[in-house]
């Protein structure tokens, strides 16, 4: 078990929290505020306990002079301070006498939101390949380091991994809930156990397959990968998304798991992806050489439904089809509508996947959503997370 905010003294102390803002911002505007929103639990224990707050994050990618401008945190100290309805004091800078004189003359229950982390990336990589002596430094202006930044614990980065060599340490809340809900999912579920895999490439998801394999009763495949599990059975896929090397890869996985791999056995297919009103449901055996399979079908859906109905823990990576167009939709959208009837643990890790389940309305419906994409594949990889592992147990 992780220390956790919890298990410190926070009064008076300055408590150095790295959160995730990476927020999307178009024109000085925040369009989706999420990412502030998960982390406010941690920073109000925080600010409630009497502490000195001092925030780190990154945001977005910074090559050039230019990316600095367009990739300011000084609108998320905004959209904080009103979040919270207190001041966010901002400090344009990540390191430098303004930053200590600021950070000096904090009282108890203030906050402090630093400038982007990889501000820092511009003079040689020094957030993004943890520089010893800039972690040193951040950990130089604080007393406590908490973790809360789920979304790039697998990256081993200054502002994560080099502060916490050099700090006492812990995780805040969301880390503490992912890790609850995604660490109990694979080590210890509740079953039977079931995995629906989808997304575009197979190639993305083969650590994640041969790892959920070994642990899972059942693996559900829908979306593009599909098809060259169906192609590997054997099976016609006309136009569909084919991912040519990795066809040896699932025959290896159908030959030695047949028991646990389910298949679609009929899809929404088209000719053209963008003529979504020529779109039709047909039989996996019946797909025409000029049609690309763009959904799951019905017979597909019941399939899966009889599966999942008996489990009791379902994680669930990729959507089953190109959700992002009406016509394609359906399939995932049955998926949600289905997990959220279940009396079963349901949690999504996967970036789109997650974002399809709020978009179509299921965000309180499931027992976790994921706040890290690509974390969270990791973990469902089996894979060490370095922004975690260097976190102290308890
Ligand atoms: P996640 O981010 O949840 O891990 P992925 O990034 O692996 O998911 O996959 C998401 C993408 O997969 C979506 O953009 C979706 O359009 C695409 N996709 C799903 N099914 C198909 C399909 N049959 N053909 C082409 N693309 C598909
Ligand atoms: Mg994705």
């Amino acid at each position: 078990m992780k220390k956790t905010i919890r298990d410190f003294d926070l009064n008076n102390k300055k408590v150095i929290i790295r959160v995730d803002f990476n927020v999307p911002i178009k024109d000085g505007v925040i369009t989706d505020d999420n990412r502030i929103r998960e982390s406010l639990k941690t920073i109000e224990y925080a600010l409630d306990n009497n502490a000195k707050v001092i925030l780190l994050s990154h945001l977005g990618r910074i090559k050039t002079e230019e990316d600095k401008l367009n990739n300011t945190l000084e609108p998320v100290a905004f959209r904080l301070s009103e979040l919270l309805d207190k001041e966010v004091i901002f400090v344009d800078t990540t390191r430098g006498d303004i930053l200590d004189e600021t950070i000096n003359n904090m009282k108890s229950g203030e906050i402090v939101l630093i400038e982007n982390t990889r501000y820092e990336d511009l003079d040689g990589k020094k957030e993004s390949g943890n520089d010893p002596e800039l972690g040193k430094y951040w950990a130089s202006l604080g007393d406590i380091f908490i973790n809360d930044a789920f979304g790039t614990s697998h990256r081993a980065h200054a502002s994560n991994v080099g502060i916490a060599s050099n700090l006492p340490n812990g995780v805040g809340f969301l880390i503490e809930k992912e890790l609850d809900n995604l660490e109990k999912a694979i080590n210890n579920p509740e079953r039977p156990f079931s995995v629906i895999l989808g997304g575009s490439k197979v190639s993305d998801k083969i650590g994640v397959i041969e790892n959920l394999v070994k642990i899972a009763d059942h693996i559900l495949i829908g979306g593009g990968m599909a098809f060259t599990f169906l192609k590997a059975s054997g099976l016609p896929i006309g136009s569909s998304l084919l991912d040519e090397e990795n066809i040896d890869f699932c025959k290896k996985m159908l030959n030695e798991h047949s028991d646990k791999i389910i298949l679609p056995i009929d899809v929404i297919c088209s000719k053209d992806i963008e003529k979504e009103d020529i779109a039709r449901e047909c039989f996996i055996s019946d797909i025409k050489d000029d049609e690309i399979g763009l959904d799951i079908g019905h017979a597909s859906i019941e399939v899966f439904k009889d599966v999942l109905s008996e489990s009791k823990t379902i994680v669930w990576n990729g959507p089953v089809g190109m959700f992002e167009k009406e016509a394609y939709a359906s399939g995932t959208k049955s998926l949600c509508e289905l997990l959220s009837k279940l009396d079963a643990t349901t949690i999504i890790g996967g970036g789109d996947t997650a974002s399809a389940a709020i978009n179509f309305g299921y965000k309180e419906k499931f027992t976790h959503i994921s706040t890290g994409g690509g974390a969270s594949l990791e973990l469902l990889e089996g894979k060490e997370l370095p922004g975690i592992t260097i976190i102290d147990n308890k």
